[in-house]
């Protein structure tokens, strides 16, 4: 190089420049710039240098240059300014605000323009731009995110008001992520939050519309339950009277017609039990009196008074008894019901043959259980119906052409009064094959059964009626058909007295 002119190596439009500085350089004043040169290779090199006017005596004579390779710092240099203008571009493409906020003194350090980054002023702090409020957060409603971090470590989310773009509040759901020093300090935390207010209108309008249903729902199963006592107690009345007329009429017209009010009447009277059974149940008002109960003396008791039902259909209706000890702790009259509905439907579903109610024990997932199955050998049910007979108002036959009377209720109820009592009910049946519904419930230990009242411990006069004289019973009922219907039942075995109120009765 020594020797040589250094122009030839220096970019031709760089030239009118160095010239300027050379010039300034002979002056008298030193000069620092960058320069890109070629070396021997005619590789572009990048150059640091300083220019020093050469003095001899006092007069200039020249420059010395230093030059220093500075290249590979402007690759590194212009990697890291790319790099950061796309991460700039991420930043900015996201259409939530972004912060990193230092974790010192809650000022932000970069934001997007999501998060207004436009009017962000130097120490402009989290709290000011996102909340107005001239403190960091601390409230229960405004936990600080930068706090959280600060003490877990870890990256959390809360939810928060922030005041947004236009000047409205807004729920926003605020995520925070530490970033640690090489220490393992905390010195930022990258924040970001999105606007949750439609999620929010949505979960409210959720909850509104869930508490506007039960509220529904109750009033419903209110005022059901209400009109079912208000259809019951005339109903009452209707039956009694229907059932004296059939047995003191001696006229065989008035017999006839006292029997259909009597039978249509039942019908009635079986479907406000099923509606008022359904309203408790979902007004979860039904009253469960547990108690040890021997199910043989309850399955006895159902078939007892089924049997008039099954001789009027020419079926059978007999029992099965395999365990007379099985016994579990239950409600004795939701066990009844339970029965009652399933043989009474097996009854109703079966042509020819009849029905058996089988007690039994088993070992049934381990645990010891009784077993209750009502058998029949009447019409079946296909396998596509198991589970839907069981929700309520279905029915196999549905439509105006069905075959079969009913609501629809029967089951559905059985099965909650099964559910209530903790147990399962579980259906095998084949159409043309029969029908068996099995009940388990968890057996407890052997039981003394309850001595009952039985015919032979009541004093029966000579026609069978039976007779208490010289008791007197005292009425207490606000609706005159009743009194009027116990009177007429009890004239010939004890005396009655009535009274509309307790008040009155007292
Ligand atoms: P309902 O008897 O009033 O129609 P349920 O809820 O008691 O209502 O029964 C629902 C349906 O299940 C009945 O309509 C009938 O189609 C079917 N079902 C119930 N028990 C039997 C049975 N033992 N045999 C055949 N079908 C039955």
């Amino acid at each position: 190089m020594l020797g040589k002119n250094v122009l030839p190596l220096i970019s031709p439009e760089d030239l009118p420049r160095l010239q300027k500085i050379f010039i300034e350089t002979l002056s008298g004043n030193p000069q620092s710039y960058e320069v890109e040169v070629f070396n021997k290779n005619k590789e572009t090199l990048i150059l640091a240098v300083n220019n020093v006017p050469l003095f001899h005596g006092d007069s200039i004579t020249g420059t010395v240059s230093f030059g220093r390779d500075i290249t590979n710092q402007k690759i590194a240099e212009k990697k890291i300014q790319e790099q950061s203008k796309f991460l700039q571009s991420i930043l900015e493409a996201l259409t939530y605000p972004f912060y990193v906020i230092d974790a010192k003194d809650y000022t932000i350090k970069l934001a997007n323009k999501a998060a207004m980054n436009d009017r962000l002023g130097k120490g402009s702090t989290c709290y000011a731009i996102t909340h107005k409020f001239n403190r960091p957060c601390n409230s229960e409603d405004h936990p600080c995110p930068l706090e959280i971090v600060k003490q877990t470590k870890k990256p959390t989310q809360v939810e928060h008001l922030h005041h947004s773009d236009d000047g409205r509040l807004q729920n926003s759901e605020v995520h925070g992520y530490p970033i640690f020093d090489d220490n393992g300090d905390l010195i930022q935390i990258i924040e970001y939050s999105m606007d949750i207010s439609d999620r929010k209108k949505a979960e409210e309008a959720i909850i509104e519309a869930k508490e506007k249903a039960e509220e529904m729902n109750r009033l419903k199963s209110n005022f059901l339950a209400n009109m079912s006592h208000e259809l019951r107690t005339p109903m009452i009345g209707i039956l009694g009277f229907a059932e004296i007329l059939k047995g003191e009429s001696d006229i065989s017209e008035m017999k006839k017609i006292a029997d259909s009010i009597y039978s249509s009447g039942n019908r009635l009277m079986e479907t406000l039990n099923q509606i008022l059974d359904l309203s408790l149940i979902e007004a979860d008002k039904h009253k469960i009196n547990t108690s040890e109960v021997k199910i043989a003396d309850i399955v006895l008791e159902s078939v007892k008074l089924n049997k008039p039902f099954a001789d009027s259909n020419n079926l059978f209706l007999q029992t099965s008894i395999n365990d007379k000890t099985a016994a579990a702790k239950l409600d004795e009259r939701l066990l009844l019901q339970i029965i009652n509905n399933l043989v009474n439907n097996a009854i109703k579903f079966t042509e020819e043959g009849g029905v058996t109610v089988e007690v039994g024990k088993d070992r049934i997932d381990g645990k010891s259980c009784v077993v209750i199955k009502v058998k029949d050998t009447g019409i079946g049910i296909s396998k596509e119906h198991h589970n839907f007979i069981f929700e309520e108002f279905r029915q196999v036959s549905e439509g105006l052409g069905r075959t079969y009377e009913g609501s629809g209720l029967g089951l559905s109820i059985t099965k909650k009064f099964v559910d209530l009592l903790g147990g399962k009910i579980l259906l095998d049946s084949q159409i043309g094959k029969g029908s068996t519904f099995i009940v388990l419930f968890p057996s407890i230990k052997t039981i003394k059964s309850k001595k009952k009242i039985t015919e032979n411990d009541i004093p029966a006069s000579e026609d069978g009626t039976v007779s208490y004289p010289g008791s007197k019973i005292l009425l207490v009922d606000d609706d005159q058909n009743t009194i009027d219907l116990v009177k007429l039942n009890l004239k010939n075995i004890c005396s009655v007295q009535d009274a509309p109120n307790g008040e009155t009765a007292i």
